[in-house]
């Protein structure tokens, strides 16, 4: 007897059957995440609390027996990109088929063997919110690759794979944070993460049992400056930890602080200051979410936000307008999340109040003028495996 398929599966083998005809040999699916908080921490070699959320990518391979590579995305009109007999270059592989490309590049550099292969990739991860959309893909197709191609890769090598493949492929700076919380996570938890030597722990993190939902707010904007201001801030975190004599803040404890101060210009002091706090407020939510769980975590958000807005400054109107609204109509705590100028707040607010909630920042950003933002929930889910 056949198992049977499972929903989420559905629209992906539709599409793959449109595209290549007949079935693929599996369906993967990776999630795209939130960061509870610990914001510009992780190239600081210090902690973030990311959790993965129930929004995946999906993507159905099969193997095919030369090595030509044939992708296809249910999003966008593209259709199928065949990246020729040989399957991959850098410039072959160009849009959203660098992140399939990058993965399968970074696999043969470790040596394994990756046959070519037909894909189709279907996603409900929205794009370009800060929820990441593009590790949610990558972490699918390594999952799915390496299965196919029997190599036994530890979490461990999966995470620095996908790393390689952002940093020298597509050419994104990214650290481990996105990708560990895709392929560690499990439902009603967070992924509490050392940065420095990718130790990993889960906490819990059920939200919902809690009778608590997380909101996301997605702004919808991106200011312009925000390139030149990531490149900023981590070079005034470089110069701190120079000037301090570490190898990262995250050697820098909060009681050296007073110290610190009169060692560095104002602003690289604030800058540190935002690192040293946060790392601390990330280690008081663990253990505020073991001892005492979600509803005591809203004052850690909010001082994560305050610290963002006022220390590193990466925080712009918009955000600040939905993170008092929620904070106003009920939320027990909110934050900007990502790198910032930007991008989404999240809130956490008693299930009860999350339509009132979202009605009001929607409100907010009207009278405002602003461009009405997306405000959607999301929940701790489990982390990428194979579904078909
Ligand atoms: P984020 O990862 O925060 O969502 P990025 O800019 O890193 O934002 O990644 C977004 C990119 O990922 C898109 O520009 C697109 O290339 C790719 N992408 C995400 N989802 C899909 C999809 N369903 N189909 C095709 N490409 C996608
Ligand atoms: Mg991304």
């Amino acid at each position: 007897m056949s198992s049977p398929i499972p929903d989420q599966a559905g629209l992906v083998l539709e599409a793959f059957a449109a595209a290549y005809g007949g079935a693929p040999d599996g369906v993967w699916q990776a999630p795209g995440r939130v960061n509870l908080i610990g914001e510009h921490t992780d190239y600081n070699e210090g902690f973030v609390l990311p959790f993965a959320i129930d929004r995946s990518a999906r993507v159905a391979v099969r193997a095919r027996p030369d090595r030509r590579v044939r992708l296809a995305s249910t999003y966008g009109r593209e259709g199928v990109v065949d990246l020729g007999p040989d399957g991959i270059t850098r410039e072959a592989a160009r849009g959203w088929t660098v992140y399939p490309a990058g993965v399968m590049w970074a696999l043969r550099q470790r040596g394994v063997e990756v046959p070519g292969f037909d894909l189709v990739l279907e996603s409900n991860v929205p794009l370009g919110s800060g929820l990441s959309s593009s590790h949610a893909i990558e972490c699918a197709v390594a999952i799915s690759l390496a299965e196919l191609s029997g190599a036994q890769l530890s979490t461990e090598e999966l995470v620095l794979l996908t790393q390689r493949a952002e940093n020298d492929f597509v050419g994104a700076p990214t650290g481990i944070m996105d990708q560990s919380a895709s392929l560690r996570a499990t439902a009603g938890h967070a992924v509490f993460l050392d940065c420095r030597d990718q130790h990993a722990e889960l906490i819990p993190f059920d939200a919902p049992a809690a009778g608590l939902t997380v909101l996301v707010v997605d702004t919808k904007v991106a200011h312009s400056h925000a390139d030149g201001g990531y490149a900023s801030r981590r070079a005034a975190c470089e110069l701190g930890a120079e000037v301090l004599g570490v190898d990262a803040l995250r050697d820098v404890a909060s009681a050296d602080l007073a110290e610190a101060r009169g060692l560095l210009d104002e602003v690289t002091f604030r800058r540190v200051r935002h690192v040293v706090t946060e790392d601390e407020r990330v280690l008081r939510t663990v253990d505020a979410l073991r001892s005492e769980g979600p509803a005591a975590i809203g004052p850690l958000l909010d001082e994560s936000h305050a610290s963002m807005r006022d220390d590193f400054e990466i925080s712009c109107p918009e955000l600040d307008l939905a993170v008092e609204t929620a904070r106003a109509s009920g939320a027990v705590g909110a934050r900007m999340t990502g790198g910032g100028f930007g991008g989404s707040a999240i809130a956490l607010v008693p299930t009860t109040a999350a339509a009132s909630v979202r009605d009001e920042v929607a409100a907010a950003f009207a009278r405002a003028g602003y461009r009405e933002p997306e405000v959607f929930s999301v929940s701790p889910a489990d982390g990428a495996r194979r579904l078909l």
